[in-house]
């Protein structure tokens, strides 16, 4: 044998030499084992004289031919390529134009069984795409398909469905059954959505007992619905987890591209936010997503049920912010300003609640005791041996609505034995102009007696100072909008100092409110107002910083 031909024997692939016609003119032994045990038998190498004969073991016989005509149509070409066998092998083959010189002879071809490379390639993408758990695609499977699908969906203008399918009570189960009645569970409920969903549909594991759904080429959202249901449906029968037969619901919420989102995330969140829809109206059901749902609704529908509970568990809290006489510097009044503690929110101010509670009558309760707490601490204050000052207090539009306003602040007042006159209410201008003639007779009773009367927030809404008259008000606040822009804005200088000329004239004590620089200060003195609240001063304090600063003024 000589040293190329031990060389030839020596390599690890098949190699076959052919002529430029495709006659085989040379291989070595390992191609003939490649062969070989295809057939399991001997091969009859006479049989075999070109290179055709291996288009007989494979699957694309056809493909594999037309190939090698064209590779030797062009004696140039170089091609890499990997066959399936009807054994179930894996050939992978190469070709190469064999030159003399500048001449191209023939071609030599290598070829080598890939089986185990490719199963275990396979298996690596398999793992990294699927839960091994349940055998389901996971996330990222998920994600790349959504993303392939959405696309196609955009395409052909056609209907997509995104779900969100989580086990009502997993956590329980798996708390008190064990890890293992927790696993079985999720691998009954993988097998049961399974059965579920058409061959083009896809279920993944998202996260612990999360599945994602993704139903492509729906016809309408009933589809998307039909599908829920029969999900439901199949969730029903009880599950044996380790010889205990349970009985567990769930619940699906659903997004459709286009109506719901037009992006994989927008759809995956608003699925999600269908899901704890479905979870909130009583579980083991299904939500369809509705553009009224998206997290500021949530966080809403959340606020709304901790605002009852905030209610029983009395979470308020009352903030003081001094009203001072700049020209005396005496604290002439304090305002009360609702906070409230939640337990993890931590200080929530009263924007963002007290339209809720305004909307669902909560107002009405917590209104009371605003006004309650406020009066008993005035009391408190003078009680204590300090200067009596007024508090004040603000009223919200549905108070003004609630029939029996005027005796529930009569009876605060007596009850915690606080002077009429030591109370001022505050009342938007806006809420005026809600109901001019209501607030108007209910102004008029309070102001008989002796309650004093605030027009907050004045200037932001439309009434006129002509308006003012008509109503018992005995103190005007300057919205804070204005002190804002009062040095910069000339118009909100020469409206201040209308709203302040004309305050005098109606005999209207004059408050601005949010001052918060020395410069906002000297501007208002200049135009005669004398009272201001604002952080240059204090900012709202809790009650026993107030008494403190009382107490350092006055004692
Ligand atoms: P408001 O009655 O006009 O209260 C003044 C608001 O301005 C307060 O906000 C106060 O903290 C804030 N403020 C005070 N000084 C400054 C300042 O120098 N700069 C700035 N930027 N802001 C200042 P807060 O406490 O968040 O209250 C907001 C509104 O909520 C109040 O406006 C009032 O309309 C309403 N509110 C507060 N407590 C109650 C209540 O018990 N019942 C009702 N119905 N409404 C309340
Ligand atoms: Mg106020
Ligand atoms: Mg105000």
């Amino acid at each position: 044998m000589s040293l190329l031909q031990a060389t030839f024997e020596a390599t690890a692939d098949g190699i076959l030499v052919t002529n430029g016609q495709g006659n085989i003119l040379n291989f070595n032994q390992r191609f003939a084992e490649l062969w070989q045990n295809a057939l399991n038998q001997q091969v009859a190498w006479d049989e075999f004289y070109d290179l055709t004969f291996i288009a007989r073991f494979l699957k694309k016989a056809a493909h594999f031919l037309s190939k090698i005509r064209d590779l030797y149509a062009q004696p140039q070409v170089e091609s890499h390529d990997i066959w399936e066998l009807q054994d179930g092998r894996y050939i992978e083959g190469r070709s190469c134009p064999q030159r003399l010189g500048d001449d191209v002879i023939g071609r030599v071809w290598s070829f080598r069984d890939v089986t185990e490379r490719l199963k275990t390639e396979a298996q690596i993408r398999y793992q990294a795409s699927h839960d091994l758990l349940t055998g389901l695609p996971n996330r990222k499977f998920f994600n790349d398909r959504l993303a392939e699908l959405l696309a196609q969906a955009i395409a052909n203008q056609s209907l997509l469905s995104v779900m969100f399918l989580d086990l009502d009570r997993f956590k329980l189960i798996n708390d008190s059954l064990g890890h293992a009645a927790g696993d079985q569970l999720l691998q009954e409920v993988a097998r049961r959505l399974r059965q579920c969903l058409r061959k083009q549909d896809i279920v993944a594991r998202w996260a612990g007992d999360e599945f994602t759904l993704l139903l492509s080429d729906l016809n309408c959202i009933e589809d998307a619905v039909a599908i829920a249901q029969k999900i439901l449906c199949a969730m029903k029968p009880d599950f044996n987890l380790e010889g205990r037969m349970l009985h567990v619901s769930s619940s699906i919420g659903i997004a459709i591209y286009p109506t719901d989102g037009e992006d994989a995330e927008t759809l995956l969140k608003n699925a999600d936010a269908a899901l704890y829809r479905a979870k909130d109206s009583g579980r083991n059901g299904y939500h369809l997503y509705t553009s009224a749902i998206n997290s500021e609704t949530s966080e809403w529908l959340m606020m709304e049920s901790h605002l009852h509970r905030a209610v029983e568990r009395q979470e308020f809290v009352l903030y003081y912010q001094p009203q001072i006489n700049v020209i005396t510097g005496e604290i002439t009044q304090m305002e009360a300003l609702l906070r409230w503690k939640h337990p993890e929110l931590g200080l929530i101010a009263p924007g963002r609640f007290i339209p809720l509670a305004e909307e669902n009558g909560l107002i009405v309760p917590i209104g009371e005791w605003v006004l309650r707490t406020a009066c008993r601490q005035n009391c408190d204050w003078q009680a204590a041996g300090l200067p009596p000052i007024r508090v004040a207090v603000n009223l919200s539009a549905r108070q003004l609505r609630q029939p029996n306003l005027v005796e529930m602040v009569a009876q605060v007042l007596e009850e915690t034995g606080l002077a009429a006159r030591y109370l001022e209410l505050e009342i938007t201008e806006t809420t005026v102009m809600k109901n001019v003639e209501l607030t108007k007779t209910i102004l008029y009773e309070l102001h008989q007696m002796g309650v004093s009367m605030a027009m907050d927030d004045f200037g932001t809404g439309y009434s006129s100072l002509g308006y003012l008259k008509r109503f018992p008000f005995n103190t005007l606040k300057i919205d804070q909008s204005f002190v804002r822009d009062l040095t910069t804005d000339p118009n909100d200088k020469a409206i201040v100092a209308a709203i302040i000329a004309m305050g005098r004239v109606l005999n209207l004590k004059l408050v601005a409110e949010g001052v918060e620089t020395k410069v906002q200060e000297h501007s208002l003195l200049s135009l005669d107002c004398e009272e201001m609240q604002g952080f240059l001063f204090s900012p709202p304090l809790p009650a026993d910083e107030a008494t403190l600063l009382l107490e350092s003024q006055f004692l």
